[in-house]
């Protein structure tokens, strides 16, 4: 039976990783979510909420939501969109902007979901391969003419951070938007989020998945000027974020002092659990975000991935091109990152 369009019927679906149910006795560093907890005060917004806010349709622009961003990043609230996960916004910009010969352009390895959302526009992708050491590959990102390019920065899997020129001469160089992916920004050293000033083409990209510790909310949110929010906004489900994800995502905006505190620890046992790895022989990318990607000695990452899932330890194994010699592992809190080394000596 033909059910779907061609698009759909041909391409692959995306494969998320492994989610257990909370409470189940393992050690996740498969993710990135956050080994902290939320915000103390994101919680009691969470227990005190009042039914009303159910009985009634959220806020189509999340004000409370986009009013903290605006104080927390210093941007005013018509350069905000607000998002169900960063992902539902990953999809809006490119239902917005892609299709067919309005190409989706992006260096690779970088987050699959990229490639899934242009099939299912559909719209052509060029996936322009990083060089060995991550420079991001300019020329080539620019001769591929996107309507969309997106770059992940920090970029996973490899952690990278890309340098502000270079993310520079992208924006004043392609013809279509320039989406920048922040979705680890909290763990590196700097933001490109100036650039939104610098060049109308350029939308920033941030998730409260992260560096908030609220994967389960589903926030994240884009800076752009005025125009392409307006842009935007035309594609989005009107209530794509829920009125319960407002007030706490809200909370945990305004809260960026615990949120900077928590960063804090996952980038100190992110230097740690690099240093220890690299001495059992693993080879070991430096990172600017909450994982690593490190290479096993002697070809054995499949098989540590699947040693340490019998142990109750879940990393990311990407049997993918360039990658099926890897692991990605999230940084978890020290006391995790222990277990896990244990676990990897007895594999
Ligand atoms: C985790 C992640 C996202 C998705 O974040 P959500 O807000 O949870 O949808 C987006 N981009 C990259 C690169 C990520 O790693």
């Amino acid at each position: 039976m033909n059910y779907f369009r061609q698009a759909i019927a041909t391409m692959q679906g995306y494969t998320p990783g492994e989610q257990p149910k909370p409470g189940t006795p393992i050690i996740k560093l498969n993710t990135n979510e956050n080994p902290y907890p939320p915000s103390p005060k994101a919680i009691e917004v969470l227990r005190n909420l009042n039914d009303e806010w159910l009985r009634r349709y959220p806020d189509p622009y999340a004000r409370d939501f986009g009013n903290a961003v605006s104080e927390a990043l210093k941007v005013p609230n018509d350069w905000i969109i607000v998002a169900n996960g960063s992902d539902d916004l990953l999809n809006i910009l490119i239902r917005a902007c892609a299709e067919g010969k309005r190409k989706v352009v992006y260096p690779m390895p970088s987050y699959v979901l990229y490639r899934t959302l242009a099939s299912l526009q559909p719209a052509e992708t060029v996936e322009v391969p990083y060089p060995q050491d991550y420079r991001l590959p300019i020329d080539e990102l620019v001769a591929a003419n996107g309507a969309v390019t997106l770059i992940a920065t920090p970029n996973s899997p490899s952690g990278h951070l890309v340098p502000l020129d270079d993310l520079r001469e992208l924006a004043s160089r392609v013809s279509g938007v320039l989406a920048i992916d922040e979705a680890y920004v909290d763990f590196a050293d700097y933001s490109a989020l100036s650039l939104v000033r610098e060049f109308d083409n350029v939308i920033i990209l941030r998730t409260l998945s992260k560096g908030y510790a609220l994967a389960g909310l589903r926030l994240g949110f884009g800076i752009a000027n005025p125009e392409i929010i307006s842009g935007l906004f035309k594609v989005k489900d009107s209530y794509n974020v829920d009125a319960v994800a407002i007030l706490v995502g809200a909370a945990a905006m305004y809260d960026q002092e615990y949120k900077n505190v928590c960063a804090e620890k996952v980038k100190r046992s992110r230097t740690k659990l690099a240093t220890d790895l690299s001495q059992i022989g693993f080879k070991v990318r430096d990172s600017q975000g909450n994982f690593l990607l490190v290479t096993p000695p002697d070809n054995q990452a499949a098989a540590i991935y699947q040693a340490l899932k019998q142990q109750n330890i879940l990393v990311r194994y990407f049997n993918l091109p360039g990658l099926d010699d890897k692991l990605r592992i999230t940084v978890g809190t020290d006391e995790q990152n222990q277990k896990l080394l244990q676990a990897i000596d007895l594999s």
